[in-house]
């Protein structure tokens, strides 16, 4: 639920190799990649922190990686 939540805001899977990042974006089943970790919370920040562009065309610029 964390990871779909997370591509919901527009985060990517940091790896799909079941190596951890100690996240909940990552594909591992570590326990330590349960919850989001402080790139999870920098990324929407800067993400939505866009001032170069008008705010209706942020989400259309954006891909996300990866399926879900
Ligand atoms: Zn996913």
């Amino acid at each position: 639920m964390c990871q779909e939540i997370g591509h919901l805001f527009g985060l990517g899977h940091t790896s799909e190799d079941g190596s951890t990042q100690n996240t909940c974006m990552d594909y591992s089943n570590s326990p330590t990649s349960t919850a989001p970790n402080q790139h999870d919370y920098d990324q929407p920040a800067a993400i939505y922190a866009h001032t170069d562009v008008p705010p209706l065309s942020v989400a259309g610029r954006f891909r996300v990686r990866g399926g879900w």
